[in-house]
């Protein structure tokens, strides 16, 4: 071993040259530590977070039920029950939507199977809890949600507002009743040629 090596040893050389790394970038340095959570880190667009409910520039929600999302959910954690609306028939909505965040993997599954593009993902990620039933979303906290990430709201179209005149005008005066002619079809008796 070499007088020099000796002295590196002796020294403790290489801790004295990692420390001056660390004492440099400390002082001299751009600091790349964020201090979270009082500075939030900027997040990308395609960011995948908490999933929300969305809802027309009228206020009302875009889900119509359909469940395409709960069967295209690979965690199974999105429950749809559907019911007709009252104020227009055949137009369904979702009497019960429950999203339960804590199996939930933020795929987007849910958010390409829509077909009204009622689910959108959010950049919500702070979903820490000490309750974790809390994490079990029901409509109203999804909407919410979604009120808060995405506050420009899609005009509702215009053919949902036709059928809904359509059935508010029909509503007091009784609706059209189709007449189907009734034709009587002569009954071939058996044996007959
Ligand atoms: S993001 Fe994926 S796991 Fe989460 S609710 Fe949608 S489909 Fe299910
Ligand atoms: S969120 Fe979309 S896919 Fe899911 S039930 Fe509502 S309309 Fe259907």
């Amino acid at each position: 071993m070499t007088g020099k090596e000796l002295f590196k040893k002796a020294v403790f050389y290489e801790i004295l040259q990692g420390l001056g790394l660390t004492f440099k970038h400390m002082l001299f340095g751009k600091t790349m530590t964020e201090q979270y959570p009082r500075e939030k880190p900027s997040l990308p667009d395609g960011w995948r977070g908490a999933i929300v409910q969305l809802r027309y520039d009228d206020g009302s929600e875009k889900c119509v039920g359909c469940a395409l999302c709960e069967a295209a959910c690979p965690s199974h954690c999105i429950t749809v029950e559907s019911a007709e609306r009252e104020d227009m028939p055949q137009k369904r909505y979702s009497k019960r939507y429950t999203l339960d965040m804590t199996r939930c993997v933020f795929c987007g599954f849910c958010v390409q199977a829509c077909p009204v593009t009622a689910l959108a993902s959010s950049k919500e990620y702070e979903l820490a809890t000490t309750d974790k039933r809390e994490l079990i979303m029901e409509m109203d906290d999804l909407l919410k949600l979604g009120d808060k990430y995405f506050p420009i709201r899609e005009k509702r179209p215009q053919y949902t507002e036709d059928r809904f005149n359509f059935f508010k005008q029909n509503k007091a005066s009784g609706f059209p009743v189709a007449h189907v002619p009734v034709v009587n079809v002569p009954i071939a008796k058996k044996g007959a040629a």
